[in-house]
């Protein structure tokens, strides 16, 4: 007897796995780790097994790390430039570059996390026509 069908195209929610994706976890089974690197997306979950190289993430992930940090970056400089007008310039020199940069590396594995977490979750590319992964507690 085979397994039951209902899981082999069963709905997958988008919010859960773009959550999972973003804590760079698996969004089958939110254990195994999804990258083998900085940013290398591991071919198969270390933990369930789950295809992850289905994954076109493209230049989307620094996009939305840019749009993000820039955003934060600049209304931070603004507020200080409100706030403290006598502040020396090399202040801005020394603090804002540092700060960019220690936000962009923090947030773009995990951007990039959520975007193959919502692929993921909404079978886009090859995510459509992967095996569905196996049930967490089954003996194969
Ligand atoms: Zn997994």
């Amino acid at each position: 007897m085979s397994a039951p069908e209902k899981t082999e195209n069963a709905p997958r929610e988008w919010w859960p796995a773009l959550k999972t994706g973003f804590a760079c976890r698996c969004p089958a089974c939110a254990e195994g780790r999804m990258f083998g690197s900085y940013l290398k997306v591991n071919a198969n979950c270390t933990a369930c097994g789950e295809e992850l190289h289905h994954h076109r993430a493209d230049d989307a992930p620094p996009y939305f790390t840019i749009f993000i940090v820039a955003h934060i970056i600049g209304a931070m400089m603004l507020w200080v430039e409100q706030h403290n007008d006598a502040l020396p310039i090399w202040i801005h020199i020394a603090v804002w570059p540092v700060l960019t940069l220690a936000l962009m590396f923090w947030f773009l594995p995990r951007i990039k996390g959520a975007l193959v977490g919502y692929q993921w979750a909404l079978r886009m590319h090859g995510f459509e026509t992967a095996p569905a992964s196996k049930i967490i507690g089954e003996t194969a």
